[in-house]
Parts: structure tokens; C-alpha cells; sequence
């Protein structure tokens, strides 16, 4: 019968037609999907506090081991002087830069605690968010300064009291 064939002809050339059509629907929601990835690119107003962003917190820890290994250096350095022995500096250069030395370490020492805190923050999800006004620090600033706690308003207003109080 001449019917039977004809069936089958209809039928692949419908199941041809099908899988076109079903190509270009997948050509067309992937083409879609490009398009809204798109659209969600384009920059977000920041009013919620950002969550656990991860280009930084890799900056965050970059900096840690950064100041890590120059804290290092400089334990190193201060114990290789000759004169932290028996006897007492008696030179005054020597002096000065052994409390240069310590001043840097010290200081050293608060920046790594000031990245432990801004990871922390990043960890509960409130990083970028300034700590007194709760406002979103600018992308610019933490940019400049990664463990930034503070916007550069509540900054100014937190350095002076800050720098008497000794944080042990
Ligand atoms: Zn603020």
C-alpha cells in the first residue's frame, strides 16, 4: 500500500519539523537568558548590606598574609639586633630604631586586627557597611581601604577619640 509510506514521510517530516521548532525555542531562551543576565549587569543601588562579596574578602586576606609576613620580617629583624643581648643600647640611633621597630610592629599588629574585624563583618554579612551610621561605605573608599569600618564621615568623627583609647 502506497498510504503506508506516505504516513511515514508525513511522520518524519514532522518529527524534523518538531526538532526544529524545539531548536530555535532553546535558541531563543538562552538568547533571552543572555539578554536578562544583561540587564541584572548594569550596577545595583546599595541600600541592603552586601553580603559576603567574595573579590573582597580574597583582598581582605591577601592583605592579611601580606602584613603577616611583614610582621615576620620584623620579628625577625628585632631579635637579630645584637643589642637586645647582655648589654644595654647605649647608642642612641640604636635606641630610636629599636622603638621605630616596635612602633612599626605595633602598628602592623592593629591592621591585621583591623582586617580580622572587616572579615568578620564579612562573614556576618554586614561588610561595606559603616559601623556607626549604618550607611553603605562608597565602593571607592573600601577600595582604598579594604578593612574600612567606617564611612569617611563617621571616620573623621571616630579618629580623635580612637587614638586615645589604647585598644589592647
Ligand atoms: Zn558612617
Amino acid at each position: 500500500m502506497p498510504k503506508n509510506g506516505d504516513l511515514q514521510k508525513k511522520s518524519v517530516s514532522k518529527t524534523i519539523a518538531r526538532g526544529v521548532a524545539s531548536a530555535a525555542k532553546t535558541a531563543k531562551k538562552s538568547a533571552k537568558a543572555v539578554l536578562m543576565t544583561g540587564r541584572t549587569m548594569s550596577p545595583p543601588v546599595e541600600i541592603e548590606p552586601r553580603v559576603i562579596d567574595s573579590p573582597a574578602l580574597r583582598a581582605l586576606r591577601k592583605e592579611r598574609r601580606r602584613l603577616t609576613e611583614e610582621l615576620k620580617c620584623q620579628e625577625l629583624l628585632a631579635q637579630d639586633r645584637p643589642t637586645t643581648g647582655n648589654h644595654m643600647a647605649d647608642d642612641a640611633s640604636e635606641v630610636e630604631a629599636q622603638a621605630k621597630s616596635l612602633a612599626l610592629r605595633r602598628h602592623l599588629e592593629g591592621m591585621i586586627k583591623e582586617i580580622d574585624r572587616a572579615i568578620a563583618r564579612a562573614e556576618k554579612g554586614t561588610y561595606g557597611v559603616c559601623e556607626r551610621c549604618r550607611r553603605p561605605i562608597p565602593e571607592e573608599r573600601l577600595k582604598v581601604m579594604p578593612s574600612a569600618a567606617f564611612c569617611i564621615e563617621c571616620a573623621k568623627l571616630q579618629t580623635r577619640p580612637m587614638k586615645v583609647v589604647t585598644v589592647a
